[in-house]
């Protein structure tokens, strides 16, 4: 099914000339992995493209983009250019209500749209899906596109750099499900094409600033347990943003604290924002965290899942999203 997906998008990058991409809100390695390998495949084509997020790129992912292809979105700006557009290709999320400040004029816009994604629960809202729950990454589906589209030549070293970083942020340097054979053999492809997997870790994790090591030193004195050590959670408030000088996209990962002590099954990250708060949870097995982000708006994977909400304070949100995961935990809750 996935194969007739992707042969059923080729034809669209050798009838039409003017592409735009986007990813989600707060994009991470994988959205804009996945966006730097398509365009610079369909630039080397002769196509116009352009990369349009509703945020700029965290600094950690500039090396990716050296020709500054991708773009913050601004209403003034670039309505035209999707109104405009050929064919737009929402990457790494299949919700139009993640795309932020885009979203209107994506919904609105005539092109010919085209969603890449993973996640569960798609929305109906593109021409053509290409669309595998199972797939590690975005990013693994823009390689099986690109493969299918073109000898394997036409993934040029800053393509494999890209695509490798989209999987390896994506399945925690290769540890969660979905890393099978086949992926690791896809990963060696990408090496052989010119990623290079030391200096890719190091841009990715090794760049941070001394606040945000700060900033998770001050998270990891927040840590509680809750249903008998089976959850365990930290949280942020905006005083410690400004404290350490640090912003949202410093806190990324931090939830394989939590998750790496002994027995615990859940993890959750609690964020407060500007005007309201955000969760970022994670667990083993089967324990559904998209079912717990679903119930206050958000979404994503079993095991990996968030939700941002407006107009909400911290505590009580944090309040009522423990009181709602103990549900989920039953199951564990019995085995012990
Ligand atoms: P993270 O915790 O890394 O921010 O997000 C983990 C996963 O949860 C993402 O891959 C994404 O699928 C999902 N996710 C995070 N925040 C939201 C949200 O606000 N809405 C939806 N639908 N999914 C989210
Ligand atoms: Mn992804």
């Amino acid at each position: 099914m996935l194969n007739s997906a992707i042969k059923a998008i080729l034809p669209l990058f050798t009838e039409h000339n003017r592409f735009v991409l986007s990813t989600h809100v707060n994009p991470d390695g994988d959205g804009l992995g996945s966006e730097i390998a398509l365009a610079e495949w369909l630039q080397s084509k002769g196509k116009e493209v352009h990369i349009l997020n509703h945020d700029a790129p965290p600094a950690l992912y500039l090396f990716l983009d050296p020709h500054k292809v991708i773009q913050q979105y601004v209403h003034a700006d670039h309505a035209d250019m999707i109104a405009g557009t050929d064919v737009l290709v929402v990457l790494d999320t299949n919700h139009p209500g993640r795309l932020g400040s885009m979203e209107p004029a994506v919904t609105a816009s005539r092109a010919v749209k085209v969603c890449i994604d993973h996640h569960l629960d798609p929305a109906s809202f593109a021409d053509h899906y290409v669309v595998d729950q199972e797939a590690s990454s975005t990013g693994e589906l823009v390689y099986r596109i690109l493969t299918e589209a073109d000898p394997p030549e036409a993934i040029s070293p800053a393509i494999a750099r890209a695509l490798y970083c989209a999987i390896m942020t994506d399945t925690g340097s290769f540890r969660y499900s979905h890393v099978d054979p086949e992926l690791h053999s896809i990963v060696g492809d990408l090496i052989a094409r010119g990623a290079d997997p030391g200096n890719i870790y190091r841009e990715i994790y090794e760049q941070w600033s001394p606040g945000r090591i700060r900033l998770l030193g001050e998270t990891l004195a927040t840590l509680d347990l809750a249903y008998q050590g089976l959850l365990a959670h930290i949280t942020i408030d905006q005083a410690m943003l400004r404290r350490t000088g640090t912003v949202e996209s410093d806190t990324d990962n931090f939830t394989i604290y939590p998750m790496s002590i002994q027995g615990v099954e859940a993890g959750i990250l609690f964020l407060e924002l500007n005007d309201g708060v955000k969760m970022s949870l994670r667990s083993r097995a089967e324990i559904p965290m998209n079912e717990l982000a679903k119930e206050f708006g958000g979404g994503g994977h079993r095991n990996a899942a968030g939700a941002r909400m407006q107009n909400v304070g911290l505590e009580s949100f944090k309040r009522d999203v423990l009181r709602a995961a103990g549900k989920y935990l039953q199951h564990e809750q019995r085995k012990q």
